[in-house]
């Protein structure tokens, strides 16, 4: 897969706490959150845990889980040992691919994008307050991007003993565009903004243009996208 990586402070945040890895057919995107840089710890624990257990192994959900799991207990255990750092945890979105298959980690409100035949779908369910409110008709979509609590996630890694990730599965296609987000992005640029980006032009130009979008509505938050083309082929980069 070619891949594109962007992320930026944004407009008012003084440190960036998304943590974002590419290499090997695996691909991150972390939005870490807790005080006194906690958030940028938890988030960088994330990329280190799950890059480094995912290594040489063959894409499969049992190993993506265990490595999930992993980075959970050892987030959870350095929050305990500081009082600093007590409650930090992190957003993570996870893509891993193998010559035929994609896999999609999701804990928290980052997302992944696919762009397939010129549609563009969310794939991943965002773990949110708001979220919840619309998927039970209590909100509209519409409501849910400027409610006071939209920033409100219910699943984190590193908050709780134990995370439950959501897993997908895709069958590769050639020419797929795959975008993982933090809510910098989101929270910023619409879904119609994301694929009229996403069609036709070139990656690094689509990345650039949806972290310009973002910058200019305000950039209030740390900013992170990693944008996929599926080249097809064994080749994982
Ligand atoms: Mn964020």
């Amino acid at each position: 897969m070619k891949a594109i990586l962007r992320t930026d402070v944004g407009k008012t945040r003084t440190i960036n706490e998304d943590a974002v890895f590419a290499g090997e057919g695996l691909y991150l995107v972390c939005d870490g959150m807790g005080g006194h840089q906690a958030g940028e710890i938890a988030a960088g624990m994330a990329v280190e845990v799950l890059s480094g257990a995912l290594k040489k192994k063959r894409p499969g959900i049992r190993v993506l889980l265990s490595a999930v799991a992993e980075a959970n207990a050892r987030i959870f255990a350095h929050a305990g040992e500081r009082t600093g750092l007590h409650g930090m945890g992190t957003t993570l979105t996870a893509l891993w691919a193998d010559e035929r298959h994609v896999l999609i980690a999701q804990v928290g409100d980052s997302r992944a994008y696919l762009l397939r035949g010129g549609v563009l779908r969310q794939c991943t369910h965002d773990h949110s307050m708001v979220a919840e409110l619309v998927r039970n008709g209590s909100i509209t979509p519409e409501e849910a991007r400027t409610h006071p609590q939209r920033n409100l996630i219910t699943r984190a890694l590193g908050t709780q003993s134990k995370v439950d990730a959501d897993v997908f599965e895709f069958a590769r296609q050639q020419d797929d565009r795959w975008l993982l987000c933090s809510d910098g992005l989101t929270s910023m640029v619409s879904d119609a903004e994301i694929a009229a980006a996403l069609s036709g032009a070139p990656l690094a130009d689509a990345a650039d243009r949806l972290l310009e979008q973002a910058l200019a509505r305000g950039g209030t938050d740390n900013i992170t996208l990693v944008l996929l083309e599926d080249e097809g082929g064994a080749s994982h980069d």
